[in-house]
């Protein structure tokens, strides 16, 4: 300090408290380092729209412009810069009109935008305006979530595809049973016109609606009907079933649970494989009842000259006539055997339904097959038991069974052996079984045993002869009367045979 005349008088000191300030600074440039620490693009455009604050995500993405992307630059530059360099891939080809929205985004900002950027990185932008007039963009990196939603989309476009191309028809249910999808094909096959559905509030319940008044769901009240509809279609394993729809196609109709919830129904039409089946069937039905008359009088004949009725045979002449009638035998087997499978397919198989005693079925079937197992030198042991169960059948049909299991079991056992029948009581039920020690059935054809036509080995079967519908026969029969029968056999050391009825069955 000085006096008027410039005389020093001495020193005067103003001090302020800056702590806030320093404080302050110090909570910006932690701040700050926070910002360009985020894994998230920062950026903050001052009011003058020029570049205040950036951080290194930002940088990072506009590396190839980044004289552009420095504090001071105005956003406008930046953008076109970044435009020009090609870094917004959603740009292509329209960049002059990317550019105006841009900036009329930017102008009003409005919150979330997806931005499809350099690389095939996506990016989701938060552009906010702030009291000031800056504006901030903070963007997170979606580039995961865009690449899961692109790869359910090529899914989607593989499923609808395949469902296009497909010859069936496909239907997909939410839980709701609401539609999620199908194909033409569906609508085809059932031949409904699917404009009459698609436009509708739900389709799946018009589409049922539809159904139920076309009978398909039976008669009835057509709103119980489809109520009952719908409870079928909830279903927690897959169901396979065949039918005729009312426009007379046969199809076959596929279910199955989504696990992730709802279902999937395929519906094959498989009428004309339907028709070409009943056509064999009706071909074969004919054949047979064609051979089998001049069969038998074959047999007949043969029966007459070879027994002696026309005087005495030369040696030769009779084993060649031994061998005509065992063919000729073999033969009405074979014919007999697709006759009863042709009856049993089309349900025309006659059953003569009384009670029968077990002791009296059994011998019955030990006097009718005894003289088969001699020829193969087999004993046939009835296993004495105390069983005097009655079942309710048809007593020739299931003597058939019993002469199929037991010339069975005689067949596949070596000469010397035993083969035994044995009754058992089990509860309400009688099973019985027919054992034998033979070369047993190989395990890879366990499962197709009661098939039609088919045999374990077909080479050894040509020696012992055979048809492969005999136990396809069987099952049939013993079906018919509500009992079961199944078998457990092991290579090499033999097989048991059984079935199982109801001692106070009726038939069905
Ligand atoms: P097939 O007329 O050929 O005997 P089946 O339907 O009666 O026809 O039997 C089918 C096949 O099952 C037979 O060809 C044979 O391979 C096998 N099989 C049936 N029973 C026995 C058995 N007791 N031991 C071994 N294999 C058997």
């Amino acid at each position: 300090m000085f006096d008027e005349n410039g005389e020093f008088l001495g020193y005067c000191g103003i001090a302020s408290d800056i702590t806030a300030q320093i404080e302050a600074e110090r909570n910006m440039e932690t701040l700050a380092s926070a910002i360009e620490q985020l894994s998230d693009l920062f950026a903050l455009w001052g009011p003058d729209d020029r570049l205040l604050l950036c951080n290194q995500r930002f940088r990072e993405i506009n590396q190839p412009v980044i004289e552009f992307s420095k504090p001071g630059i105005r956003f406008e530059d930046h953008i076109r810069a970044a435009l020009d360099a090609g870094l917004y891939t959603d740009a292509k080809g329209r960049e002059d009109e990317w550019f105006e929205e841009r900036m009329e985004r930017h102008r009003n900002p409005s919150g979330l935008f997806e931005m499809a950027r350099q690389d095939g990185i996506w990016i989701l932008l938060n552009e906010q305006r702030l009291p000031n007039g800056a504006t901030v963009t903070i963007s997170s990196d979606i580039t995961e979530v865009k690449q899961s939603q692109a790869k359910a989309q090529e899914q989607a476009n593989i499923v609808e595809t395949s469902m296009r191309a497909m010859p069936d028809g496909m239907l997909i249910l939410d839980d709701d049973l609401e539609f999620v999808s199908w194909n033409d094909q569906l609508f085809e096959i059932l031949g409904l016109n699917a404009d009459l559905i698609v436009g509708s509030e739900s389709p799946a319940k018009t589409f049922r609606y539809m159904m139920a008044q076309r009978g398909e769901y039976g008669t009835g009240d057509i709103d119980s009907l489809v109520a009952e509809h719908e409870a079928t279609l909830r279903h927690s394993e897959a169901v396979i079933r065949e039918r005729q729809l009312s426009n007379g196609r046969w199809v076959e109709i596929r279910n199955y649970p989504i696990p992730t919830g709802g279902y999937v129904y395929i519906i094959r039409d498989f009428t004309e494989q339907h028709q070409v089946a009943r056509m064999k069937d009706e071909f074969i039905s004919t054949v047979s009842h064609e051979l089998r008359t001049p069969m038998t009088s074959i047999l007949g004949s043969i029966g007459l000259i070879a027994g002696g009725t026309f005087g005495e045979l030369q040696p030769q002449a009779g084993d060649l006539l031994r061998i005509a009638n065992d063919n000729g035998q073999r033969l009405l087997t074979l014919i007999n055997d697709l006759l009863d499978v042709e009856k049993l397919a089309s349900g025309n198989m006659d059953y003569r339904m009384e009670r029968i005693g077990i002791g009296e079925l059994l011998s019955d079937a030990m006097d009718a097959n005894k003289g088969y197992a001699e020829q193969f030198d087999v004993n046939l042991v009835l296993r004495e038991s105390d069983i005097d169960a009655e079942i309710y059948g048809d007593k020739a049909r299931l003597l058939q069974v019993m002469a199929n299991l037991i010339s069975n079991a005689v067949k596949y056992s070596s000469a010397e052996t035993d083969v035994d029948i044995s009754p058992e009581r089990i509860g309400d039920k009688v099973r019985i079984s027919v054992i034998d020690r033979g070369e047993g059935i190989p395990l890879e054809y366990h499962a197709q045993v009661f098939e039609k036509f088919t045999q374990a080995d077909s080479s050894n079967t040509r020696q012992v002869g055979g048809t492969g519908l005999g136990l396809s026969i069987c099952k049939a029969i013993v079906e018919h009367h509500g009992g079961n029968i199944a078998f457990e056999s092991e290579p090499g050391v033999g097989s048991t045979f059984y079935f199982e009825l109801d001692t106070n069955g009726t038939a069905d």
